[in-house]
């Protein structure tokens, strides 16, 4: 006996819904993007109960017409492609014409829609995959399109929506990736009657700016890159936004949400040296490529897009932010090891097209040693050193008393080598008499500048450079507070600031010799670190010793930058003449040297 048989459509419809329909938030992407393939202008999403009453999408698209309306229902019904091959040179969202079907078999659905060229439009009603009512109504240009009751006949699955809260959650998640790939479409979101956000047409950066915080506006750095195999913009958070957790990462590649661990790991690595390790950077990053060279049969559910070229992509696009991070001089560095840096790959596929380089460029004349280079009287830092000693005293078990041993405690030490050698942009190596000295120089750099600025402070000898423009700065309120209050000891510092009452606060000088750092950056990170608590006991509760320490941060040196020998000559001896040039400022080491002895080990 024949045992096998066709499933009837409204079954077969619900097995789909099964894969496309997980939650009300794959509904409300479903719908949304159909909106953007009808060329919609604004979408407006309304929600009840996360969901689960009612989803209803309001587009002003081209609309459908009363025979499209029904057969948009219908498996495998798409307007959106004809035959196999127009798989291969997709630029809408949808494809697979499995969406409305599939939600139709699991909900009931309400389509008000209008094309131009008619003056009534359709008004239909479907239940369990039945069209139960379907008459002409009249109704804007575009798709209102309503689905209530998700789930309403699956009783398992309506059991397994997590709490309101999680479903909204995937709901704003899915909305908001929607929004920041169409900036020139303008979005509502509301739910429960009550308007939760209103995004207007707009470039890319106001968007996203409008989708998160207007904090980011000032951190975020324009990355444009474009090469054969693809076109990369967007932007990237500057090293100074990273934070340990919360940031705000998206990828997307032709107009769609994509994860991708692979290139998030270019994004980072662009980063390194940059940022505290394991910390975030926000980043927005957009790739056009040509649909044939990914992988399009992308399943509704799925986020993850395989790129045919991904290892030469993954270069372009961490040369790219390079490129960036070096342009707008977010890191005061001179060198970006170019050497290091990866090579474009040309392709013959299309040689009267190279792929272009990114162009590093930067500050040829930003010299972080100039106001080094002479060496200081050796009683000024006598002096400094019993002033140090003073306070050394007066604050026992201070951080910057380290227990190690000194290191560097004897005169004939001193005697060093003339030749130093830079290794890895990171360790300066010279031979000392007890050995082979290896410092690292963003942390020797960092205890060189923060006895200088606090030695500026304590004599009030900083001088300040004026701003050609002053910048204006906002702050919330618990940060102006706090920068009144350091007003002063900011402006021993050599910083000029005027507060204008309200929050805002103007800038008209930084501490001299700070070519090419940003005032207002630097500011905000300074009140920053200031905020930070210190262990009451140690001496860098002091807000003089936090705030030295901070310009400090922000000014020495990266690990990553080259060093010409006159440079390393006048960083060891600026260290030596430093009061503890063993540690930073904060104890970590600056130096070791490896005895005769522990070499002569490895032979
Ligand atoms: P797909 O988007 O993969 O084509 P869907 O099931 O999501 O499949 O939609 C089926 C068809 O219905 C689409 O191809 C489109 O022609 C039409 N359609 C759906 N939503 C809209 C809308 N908001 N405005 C205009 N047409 C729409
Ligand atoms: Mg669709």
């Amino acid at each position: 006996m024949d045992i096998i048989h066709l499933l009837p459509d409204s079954v077969a419809n619900q097995i789909a819904a099964g894969e496309v329909v997980q939650r009300p938030s794959s509904v409300v992407k479903e719908l949304m993007e159909n909106s953007v393939d009808a060329g919609a202008t604004s979408i407006d999403v309304l929600i009840m109960d996360a969901g689960r009453t009612s989803i209803r999408v309001i587009d002003d698209g081209k609309g459908m017409s009363e025979t499209d309306a029904r057969l948009a229902f219908e498996r495998h019904a798409t307007s959106k492609i004809r035959k196999a091959e127009d798989l291969f040179s997709l630029h809408t969202m949808g494809f697979r014409g499995e969406a409305l079907p599939s939600i139709a078999a699991v909900a009931q659905v309400q389509l008000k829609t209008r094309i131009a060229a008619n003056d009534l439009g359709t008004d239909l009603t479907i239940e369990g995959s039945r069209v139960v009512m379907q008459e002409p109504c009249s109704c804007p240009v575009g798709t209102d399109i309503e689905v209530r009751n998700l789930f309403y006949n699956v009783p398992a699955r309506r059991k397994f929506l997590k709490s309101n809260q999680t479903e909204l959650g995937n709901i704003m998640q899915d909305f908001e990736r929607i929004a920041l790939v169409n900036p020139t479409v303008s979005f509502s979101l509301t739910h429960n009657d009550t308007l939760i956000v209103r995004l207007p047409a707009a470039n890319l950066r106001q968007r996203i700016v409008g989708v998160f915080e207007k904090k980011l506006n000032e951190q975020l750095l324009a990355v444009d890159v474009d090469t054969t195999l693809a076109r990369i913009t967007g932007f990237v958070g500057r090293p100074e936004s990273a934070r340990k957790k919360g940031a705000h990462q998206f990828f997307f590649t032709n107009g769609r949400y994509m994860r991708h661990p692979y290139f998030h790991k270019a994004v980072m690595d662009a980063f390194t040296h940059l940022i505290p390790e394991g910390e975030q950077v926000p980043y927005f990053i957009y790739f056009d490529v040509a649909p044939e060279n990914i992988d399009v049969n992308i399943h509704p559910t799925k986020t993850e897009i395989k790129f045919e070229n991904d290892s030469a992509i993954w270069q372009i696009l961490q040369a790219a932010i390079r490129d960036t991070l070096g342009r707008f001089n977010a890191v005061p560095t001179i060198d970006f090891d170019v050497q290091g840096r990866p090579d474009i790959p040309t392709f013959e596929a299309n040689p009267t097209q190279p792929v272009r380089a990114p162009q590093l460029e930067y500050n040829p004349d930003y010299n972080p040693f100039r106001k080094h280079s002479t060496p200081r009287p050796t009683d000024d830092w006598a002096q400094l050193y019993d002033v140090a000693r003073l306070q050394a005293s007066a604050t026992p078990d201070t951080s910057m008393q380290s227990e190690a041993p000194d290191l560097f405690d004897t005169e004939g030490d001193m005697e060093m080598s003339s030749d130093h050698f830079q290794f890895r942009g990171q360790y300066i190596l010279t031979a000392v008499r007890s050995g082979l000295m290896i410092v690292e120089q963003h942390r020797a750099h960092l205890r060189i500048l923060y006895e200088q600025y606090l030695k500026q402070m304590q004599s009030r000898s900083a001088t300040t450079q004026g701003l050609l423009f002053p910048e204006m700065i906002h702050l919330a309120p618990s940060d102006a507070q706090l920068l009144d209050e350091i007003t002063d000891a900011l402006s021993s510092l050599g910083f000029d600031i005027t507060s204008l009452g309200g929050g805002s606060f103007s800038i008209q000088g930084i501490p001299s010799g700070l070519d090419g750092v940003d005032a207002s950056t630097l500011l905000t990170q300074m009140i920053a670190d200031a905020r930070e608590e210190q262990p009451a006991q140690s001496a860098l509760s002091d807000l003089n010793h936090r705030l030295a320490l901070a310009l400090a941060r922000n000014t020495s040196i990266a690990v990553g930058q080259a060093l010409s020998a006159q440079e390393m000559d006048t960083l060891l001896a600026d260290l030596f003449q430093c009061e503890n040039p063993n540690m930073t400022p904060n104890g970590k080491p600056t130096l070791a040297i490896l005895s005769p002895r522990d070499i002569d080990q490895y032979f």
